[in-house]
This record gives structure tokens, C-alpha cells and sequence, in this order.
């Protein structure tokens, strides 16, 4: 009983690697499989035969690029074994997107956010879910997972948002938009933790040299940060710390969440707009201020407007001296910078330095890398899939306790 428990755990396993493999490189032969996962070539046969008899996976011949001698035989994810959407919230709009389980987008659309309180918000999103649904004809008890992004604080094991710059402590609870005929499972991610995912995952693909642990620092309205290291199991560990209210200053400038003194308090929008106008610093501005307002600011600083140019310096430092408590905590690691708040990167940078450089550290060693990556929406977009299929290809797995062992 137990040695055919684990040899079903086994099985289970190299399923997951087959399925991870491919959704790493794409479609596969039989050879690259083997490679790819290190399991032996007749292991990979008995479990690419028993998901394709699952009709989990599918076969599909490439022509040799000579044109002669036998096509070549190549493994993928079946397209229509089920389907993922995400929904990507951002302060003023929510964009969803319905994806088949072979990764292909197949329709996407955004609406604006709206106003009204969580009850309005959350049937707003389950209208849309239906909407999404109905104009690919897909059946929603179809629909595997449906993985939600937000700012703000997810809850470590429910689909509830915590806190967020929007809806502050009052909940917001996913589970309650998937009405009748669905079947879904729903998760919550913050954004950067998904953006941190994602690059970790970009680094795995490039051979060899890829950084084992790294963090994504967000900008724009708000401040977020996440940390990918690589797991044991090949899994990635992922983490959204509370960075952008991590204290900067003790009794300092007046944050949207209601503190004092936060990251945010001095690098959001919210924050340069506030020191570029020497507005007291207990004053909160408009809950949302539009990206044209800090390009604005931005211009002057270049063109020499000493408090925009301060503004600027001060968001730098507390973003730098927010970093070395990170790397004080967890060890160097670099720092990818992305979000819209990466435009105005030439005027921060020096800051960010200037605030890094003060801790011991930086100083034994040495400066992070800090490298700029400015297209946010595919890093989240790509965090999304990568985390969503890995737990949809673990349910499929984990779903179909009869599969016959390898050689019976
Ligand atoms: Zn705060």
C-alpha cells in the first residue's frame, strides 16, 4: 500500500516536470523532454503516452528542415483541456484575459474601474467574468482558475485583498464574484510579487548564468516590492514584502494608508507631487494623480527647477535606504526597477545611490545591481501564467489518482 502510494507520488512528480518542461521551452520531442527534465527515455515515454491518453497533452509532427526522413514527433499542452482568465487590477481599470491551457491568449478586454463600494466592484468583475466567458462560448465550469492581481496586501492563503490604495481595510473577498456555473478555483497575487516571478522565471531560461534570488521594485502611484528566489523542488519562493509602508522616516510625511512616514509617503506620485509644490507634508493629494503630472514635474527637474529636481532626490533616498534595509535582511541580491515611475529613472537614480550607499551593506558589498526594466504589463501578464499553470497542471495531476504506474 504505501510502496504504490509512493510510487504514485513519483509518477505525479515526473508528471509535473513533463508538463513544467514544456511550458518552459514549448513543444518538445521526446529526446529534448528527456533532457530537459533528466528522466530517463523510457519514463518519459510511458508518461508523454498516459497524459496524451488523459488527453492532457497532444502530439503534433514538424516536417526536418531538409524536407526529408520522418517528421519530427512533438509533445504540448492540449489547448482546449481547459482555460485560465486574469485579471489584472490597476488603479484606474481592470483588464481581463481568457487564455487556453496551452497558454494562448484568446481574448482580452479592459473596462474602467468605477466607482461604488466592494459589493458594486466585485459585481462588476462577475459581470465581466460572464462577459468573458460567453464571447469565447466557453463553458465556465471550464474555466480552471481564474488568477487575480492587485496593489495592495493579499491575504497568505485566501483570495482576499487586505489593504489596498483603493478600498483601504475594508476586504475585498474574490471568491464572491464567481456566481452560479462556475467552478473555478481563485487566487490573489499582489502585482510585484507576479512581476518578481516572472523575471525569475526569465533568468531560468537563459542557461547557466541565471541569478538564483532577485527583487522587482515597482513605481508609479504606489510602491511595491517582491522577491523570487529559486526553490528546492525547482519551485520558485515567492514574496511580496510590505515595502512600500515600511517606515522611512519616523513621524514623516502623512501616507495614503493612514501612517506616518512610509516609503510611499516619499516616493508614490502622490509624494514628488507634494514636495515638487512644497505642500505640507500632512497633506494627502488626489487619490490617483495622473502620469502627465509627474512628467511634467520631471521636465522642470531637468531643466534645472531646484524643488523638482529635490522632489526627485528625496523619492530617490528613500527608495535607496528602503533597499539596504532589504538587502541588510536578506542578502545582496539585484534589483530589477519597473512600473511607470522607471521613466523619470535619470532623475532618481543618484538618490537611490546616495540612500543605498550610507548602510554597511552596500559599503563591504558593494552596490546591487540596479537594472531598469520599464514594460510592467508583460512581466505581470507572464507572472501570471507562469504561477497559474504551475498550480493548474498540479491539479490536473493530483486530480487523476488512477493513472497506471510506468511498465504495468
Ligand atoms: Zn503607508
Amino acid at each position: 500500500m504505501l510502496a504504490k502510494s509512493s510510487t504514485e507520488l513519483v509518477r505525479q512528480q515526473n508528471s509535473a516536470l513533463v508538463l513544467s518542461a514544456l511550458r518552459r521551452h514549448g513543444r518538445l520531442a521526446h529526446t529534448e523532454i528527456s533532457d530537459a527534465t533528466g528522466l530517463a527515455s523510457a519514463t518519459v515515454s510511458a508518461i508523454t503516452a498516459d497524459l496524451e491518453r488523459a488527453r492532457i497533452i497532444e502530439k503534433s509532427e514538424q516536417q526536418a528542415v531538409s524536407g526529408r526522413g520522418r517528421p519530427r514527433v512533438l509533445f504540448s499542452q492540449r489547448r482546449g483541456c481547459g482555460y485560465l482568465v486574469t485579471i489584472i487590477i490597476s488603479s484606474d481599470s481592470i483588464q481581463y484575459s481568457l487564455v487556453d491551457y496551452a497558454g494562448t491568449l484568446l481574448d482580452r478586454f479592459t473596462e474602467p474601474r468605477g466607482e461604488g463600494g466592494t459589493a458594486t466592484f466585485l459585481a462588476a468583475i462577475s459581470a465581466a467574468l460572464t462577459r468573458a466567458a460567453t464571447r469565447s462560448r466557453i463553458d465556465p465550469a471550464r474555466v480552471l482558475l481564474v488568477s487575480i492581481s492587485s496593489k495592495g496586501l493579499a491575504h497568505p492563503a485566501a483570495p482576499v485583498l487586505v489593504w489596498s490604495p483603493v478600498f483601504g481595510a475594508q476586504p475585498v473577498d474574490f471568491s464572491q464574484a464567481l456566481t452560479d456555473g462556475w467552478s473555478a478555483k481563485v487566487i490573489l497575487n499582489n502585482e510585484t510579487l507576479l512581476v518578481a516571478g516572472a523575471l525569475l522565471e526569465r533568468e531560468a531560461k537563459r542557461k547557466g548564468e541565471g541569478e538564483p534570488v532577485l527583487a522587482a521594485l515597482s513605481l508609479g502611484h504606489s510602491i511595491g516590492l517582491g522577491i523570487a528566489r529559486r526553490g528546492g523542488a525547482g519551485l520558485p519562493e515567492i514574496s511580496a514584502p510590505n515595502f512600500g509602508h515600511m517606515l522611512h522616516m519616523p513621524d514623516g510625511g502623512l501616507c495614503r494608508c493612514g501612517a506616518r512616514g512610509c516609503i510611499e509617503a516619499y516616493a508614490g506620485f502622490y509624494a514628488i507631487l507634494r514636495t515638487a509644490f512644497e505642500v505640507p507634508m500632512d497633506t494627502i493629494p488626489a487619490k490617483f494623480v495622473p502620469i502627465a503630472e509627474i512628467d511634467k514635474i520631471a521636465a522642470g527637474a531637468r531643466q534645472g527647477n531646484r524643488m523638482a529636481q529635490l522632489a526627485f532626490r528625496h523619492a530617490g533616498v528613500a527608495l535607496g535606504n528602503g533597499l539596504s534595509r532589504l538587502l541588510s535582511l536578506h542578502g545582496h541580491m539585484p534589483v530589477f526597477i519597473t512600473g511607470p515611475g522607471t521613466r523619470h529613472y535619470d532623475l532618481l537614480q543618484a538618490g537611490m545611490e546616495e540612500g543605498l550607499s550610507q548602510t554597511q551593506v552596500v559599503r563591504l558589498g558593494g552596490m546591487p545591481n540596479l537594472l531598469v526594466v520599464p514594460d510592467e504589463a508583460s512581466l505581470v501578464f507572464e507572472g501570471h501564467l507562469n504561477l497559474a499553470f504551475s498550480i493548474i497542471d498540479q491539479d490536473i495531476i493530483a486530480s487523476r489518482p488512477h493513472m497506471q504506474a510506468a511498465g504495468e
